[in-house]
């Protein structure tokens, strides 16, 4: 590209303390219990990332098993997203998107409509509302799911309902929808109260219960919950097929099939929120294909720009945007972030689309999925492991003290979970645990090396989660 862009050296041992120093010193790090960064959790500073690998300041390579949370598809600094992003920000960086339009948002769109879940019985999703992250495309799906219902003149839809162990994110809306106590517990007194679905959870299934069964177990409750409160309901939220940050728990797609049944019943929108599962993560482009269904509101992010920079979409349909439709201006939509459909996010999403065409990224998917298994294969008889399940592209590794109940430690499940982390990054990979949930979540560019590095490495984690005490 041009000159004098500043790329960070490789740095000797001192300089890295120092580099660490002053960082210490002044950034707070998300999702972080800082103090932690001043004894046994490592803060590791990143110079470049190439394919599915990370370069720290010092030079040491490491495989990075959870695509930075989830986020990176095809490859750290992809040089078709990077010059994408390069042309763009040099031709038009920003513009308001309200009153404006530009090229790569329009396009954007045009691809995602053409790409979206559909179904014979539903409405395809043809409309496209810009955000900046995940949290925001939730934010804005509950917010037209109950202005729509209101526009409509049916006042009483003042709830939603969200699913036990799910997860949409941290502003209070989206926070408010999570049911992961660690994150939820201490905000709660300011927090919109949903009501809490059972999980279709499959880890839950009764000891003879199939995946499928235990989903329609689920689907049962929500249909007993729609029943008793189903008129007063604006939307039901949910991660289809995997509730990722609760601990990549899987279920079976019978649940969305009995889930979309049920709003239609009631006149509850769903809203499918597959910001960490679309793009190809459980093995088609979106989950909810798998259910053939089509949500009411579709929310993408993270991959959606291939990782590259932060955006976020929120797909609907057309009645739903005719509710808006009228010459009351507070009839309309009137929510905006004021980088909503920023173009070189767009350029960043519109070469990630570019990709999936040219690489068959699903069909390959499909022979890295049965690679990863098969690598995967050797742990689930180990007895620290009380689970091992797979969608597609991720695959985790229930941790536990006790085998055949599944019981999980109790003691120093904090300091089990870095031992963990610290042991895989001393094995060359990035494995982050969910409390005591292993995964892997790779770039679809992982290849046979970086899989026998995942594989050593998860061997140390799970020795390190095992032995510390
Ligand atoms: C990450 C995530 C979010 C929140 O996205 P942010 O960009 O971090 O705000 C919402 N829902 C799911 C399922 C996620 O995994």
């Amino acid at each position: 590209m041009t000159q004098n862009i500043s790329i960070a050296p490789m740095l000797a041992e001192g300089d890295v303390e120092a580099f660490l120093t002053r960082d210490l010193a002044v950034v707070w790090h998300p999702c972080t219990q800082m103090r932690e960064h001043r004894g046994e959790l490592p803060l590791l500073p990143i110079r470049r990332g190439r394919g599915a690998w990370l370069e720290g300041l010092d030079g040491r390579r490491y495989l990075d098993g959870i695509s930075s949370w989830w986020t990176n598809l095809f490859g750290h600094a992809h040089p078709h997203i990077a010059q994408a992003i390069g042309a763009q920000a040099a031709e038009l960086e920003h513009v308001i998107y309200a009153g404006f339009a530009h090229e790569p948002g329009l396009r954007l769109a045009e691809r995602l409509v053409a790409i979206a879940p559909r179904s014979a019985t539903h409405a395809p999703l043809s409309r496209v509302f810009y955000g900046e992250n995940g949290s925001a495309a939730i934010e804005i799906a509950l917010k037209m799911s109950f202005h729509a219902h209101q526009n409509r003149g049916d006042g009483q839809r003042t709830r939603f309902v969200a699913l036990q162990n799910g997860y949409h994110g941290e502003t209070l809306g989206a926070l408010a929808m999570s049911d992961i106590p660690l994150y939820r517990r201490i905000y709660a007194p300011l927090l919109l109260e949903p009501v809490f679905a059972p999980s279709p959870d499959a880890y839950h299934a009764e000891p003879g219960e199939s995946a499928e069964a235990c989903a329609r177990r689920a689907a049962a409750a929500l249909a007993v919950l729609f029943e008793r409160d189903g008129a007063t309901i604006s939307a039901l939220v949910l991660e289809p097929l995997v509730q990722c940050a609760g601990g990549m728990r899987m279920h079976h797609p019978a649940y969305l099939a009995e889930a979309r049944r049920l709003c239609d019943a009631h006149g509850v929108h769903l809203i499918a929120d597959e910001i960490a599962v679309g793009f190809g993560r459980t093995g088609t482009l979106f989950a909810c294909e798998q259910a053939g269904i089509t949500p009411d509101f579709l929310c993408l992010s993270k991959g959606l720009s291939g990782g590259a920079l932060p955006l976020s979409a929120v797909l609907t349909h057309d009645s739903i945007f005719e509710a808006f439709w009228s010459e009351d201006r507070t009839r309309a939509f009137l929510h905006s972030h004021s980088f909503a459909g920023n173009p070189v996010a767009c350029a960043a999403a519109n070469a990630t689309l570019d990709l999936f065409e040219s690489t068959g990224a699903i069909a390959a998917n499909r022979g890295t999925a049965a690679k990863l298994a098969t690598a995967a294969a050797r742990f689930a008889d180990h007895p620290a492991v009380g689970d091992l399940r797979q969608t597609g592209m991720i695959l985790a590794f229930e941790l536990v003290e006790d085998r055949a109940t599944r019981r999980e430690y109790t003691d120093h499940p904090r300091q089990r979970a870095l031992a963990a982390y610290r042991a895989g990054l001393d094995a060359g990979a990035v494995l982050r645990p969910l409390g005591n949930v292993l995964y892997w979540m790779p770039p679809y560019c992982i290849d046979d090396e970086a899989i026998a590095v995942l594989d050593r490495a998860t061997a140390a984690a799970i020795e390190a989660y095992v032995r510390c005490a």
